[in-house]
């Protein structure tokens, strides 16, 4: 290639040199921190010193476990800058998962939050973090802990020297790492070449994307663990916004305070997080401003709420459709240009669907004979996408690599269908797990755990609607026998057994006895069905466990 590659060091290059004096801005457990982006890229610059002293080379994977912050958000640079690939671990996952991660990837060296050390602790396993080296707690200091060898990270980076000479990478070198669970089995890793983050970085950037510039203050919501906080560090880095980081766990207090006190233009997260915030705003009659638009993904974003930001506060919320293997913007609910004179109920018909695909990808709707389905809003089929920011395998998983891809084309396992302007709207996952709150619990594990209990013939879960948290699993279980058999005290059993090895808020919200699963033809659990036949919201408590 002439020239120069697509590598993000441009982005560092270019905000250090035009921004020098524009803020990041991050709540933490010692209070609100700022500096500019010439102090955050002399920080960059001695993490990247700090790695080298450990023996991080290029190639080498680094993991952060962390929220939201200014200390993570240097890793975004000063970890790929240098060659090596910065691997985002989900603190949310069950502890088998983080241990499969972290041996699956080899990370060598942990960034791990001050407030999650604890979890970290309790997902070590000797033989899954062989691999690891060193751990990092991203403070000033180390609290107790057993996690060995340790150290704080202002002593990691502090004594190093604010000059680097960053590398000249090649486009194809590996920057990040996230893993999904969005299908069944173990989590799938997914590397991010620096190509795919550049390219993805750019199309966001655009009008039809989110169009992002340096008049922006942002506040990434969703966690920097997720998919890279939907790429939009690299994307603001790009635009030379202002960034303001919510830290640990923030509550709608924090989100609301944040973006008054800060200024915020725009901000993103999943649909659960703005219900918050709109209670929290209409009880404490606050107006927002500053606030222009919010982006909403992950999940899919209620009608009524799309309505309550736009008519009482003004405020655009942008849908989003994504995923890990699309670094993870695909499609953005715009209305098109004619569009904004219609009436309002007809703009929120089209601003309710994931929207319209980004600038530089393709997709196709296939049905289950393989055929392309018309764009008529009604037939619908598996959305099939490919771009340049879309992975074109996982991991070590050749056998995912066979089922999950078709030639260039990713397999999404998003049922969806498409209307004449071209709108992707999904309408069922083919992919059997739940999303609850924006995270993801696997039907299939919770199926094996239950039926692990010596009464349980089968067991299916499935995801049924919940206003909250978008989806909530139920289980439908069938005992072996039913002569003599306490069901209250299998229920309560159940619930024991999945408490045991997977966090409170997979337990599912309502456990029904009943004689059969349904099935399909080739004998599967037909969870269509049953999500057909019990799959309404009385189903599930009105509360479901908060224990994120
Ligand atoms: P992320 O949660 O960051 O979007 P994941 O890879 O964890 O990425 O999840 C991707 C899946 O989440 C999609 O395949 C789809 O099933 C679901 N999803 C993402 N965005 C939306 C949305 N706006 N509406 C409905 N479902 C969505």
């Amino acid at each position: 290639m002439a020239g120069h590659d697509q590598t993000i060091g441009s982005f560092l290059w270019r905000a250090e040199r035009l921004y020098p004096d524009t803020e990041i801005v991050a709540r933490t457990h010692d209070g609100i921190e700022r500096y500019d982006y010439a102090t955050y890229a002399d920080r960059t610059r001695q993490l990247a010193n700090a790695l080298e002293a450990s023996g991080i080379e290029a190639g080498d994977r680094v993991a952060t476990v962390s929220w939201n912050h200014h200390r993570h958000f240097e890793t975004y640079f000063g970890v790929p800058n240098t060659g090596a690939q910065l691997h985002t671990i989900n603190p949310l996952l069950p502890d088998e998962h983080v241990q499969y991660i972290v041996e699956n990837a080899g990370d060598r060296l942990v960034f791990v939050d001050p407030s999650l050390v604890e979890k970290l602790e309790s997902a070590y396993d000797a033989d899954a973090f062989a691999s690891v080296e060193q751990f990092v707690v991203m403070g000033e200091a180390v609290p107790e802990t057993s996690l060995d060898p340790v150290t704080d990270y202002e002593s990691f980076v502090g004594e190093q020297e604010p000059s680097y000479e960053w590398p000249e990478l090649d486009e194809d070198q590996r920057a990040g790492m996230c893993y999904t669970s969005g299908t069944t089995g173990r989590p799938k890793g997914v590397e991010y070449t620096q190509q795919m983050l550049w390219s993805h970085t750019m199309a966001t950037l655009t009008p039809q994307g989110l169009d992002i510039d340096d008049g922006d203050v942002v506040m990434p919501v969703v966690p920097m663990f997720h998919v890279n906080a939907w790429g939009m560090p690299f994307s603001l880095t790009a635009a030379g916004a202002k960034h303001v980081y919510p830290g640990p766990s923030p509550d709608p207090e924090d989100l609301a305070r944040l973006i008054e006190d800060e200024g915020v233009t725009f901000t993103a997260g999943v649909p659960t997080v703005w219900m918050g915030v709109l209670e929290y705003a209409r009880e404490n009659d606050l107006d927002f401003d500053s606030l222009e638009r919010v982006m909403v993904g992950g999940a899919a974003a209620p009608k009524s709420l799309i309505r309550a930001f736009d008519e009482e506060f003004d405020v655009t919320m942008l849908q989003g459709w994504g995923m890990t293997e699309l670094s993870p913007v695909g499609t953005l609910s715009h209305l098109k240009d004619g569009m904004e004179d219609w009436d309002a109920e007809r703009k929120y018909e089209k601003r309710q669907k994931q929207g319209l695909v980004l600038p530089g990808l393709e997709f196709r709707v296939v049905d289950d004979d393989g055929e392309e389905v018309p764009w008529n809003g009604e037939d619908f089929g598996e959305l099939y996408i490919r771009g340049p920011w879309v992975t074109d395998s996982y991991f070590e998983r050749p056998e995912a690599d066979e089922t999950d891809f078709e030639g260039s084309w990713l397999k999404t396992g998003d049922v969806v269908s498409v209307d004449e302007d071209g709108y992707v709207k999904i309408v069922d996952r083919a992919k059997d797990v739940i999303k609850s709150g924006g995270e993801w619990i696997s039907s299939v594990e919770l199926e094996n755990a239950l039926m692990a209990h010596d009464a349980v013939s089968e067991a299916a879960v499935v995801g049924v609607p919940h206003e909250r948290w978008q989806e909530r699993p139920a289980a439908f279980v069938v005992l072996a026998d039913e002569v003599g058999v306490d069901r209250d005290e299998v229920k309560a059993e159940l619930v024991n057994l999945i408490r045991e090895d997977y966090p409170k808020w997979w337990v599912p919200d309502a456990t029904l006895f009943i004689d059969e699963v349904p099935k399909t033809a080739t004998g599967k659990f037909d969870k269509k069905r049953l999500r057909d036949e019990y799959g309404d919201e009385s189903l599930v408590a009105d509360e479901a466990p908060d224990e994120r």
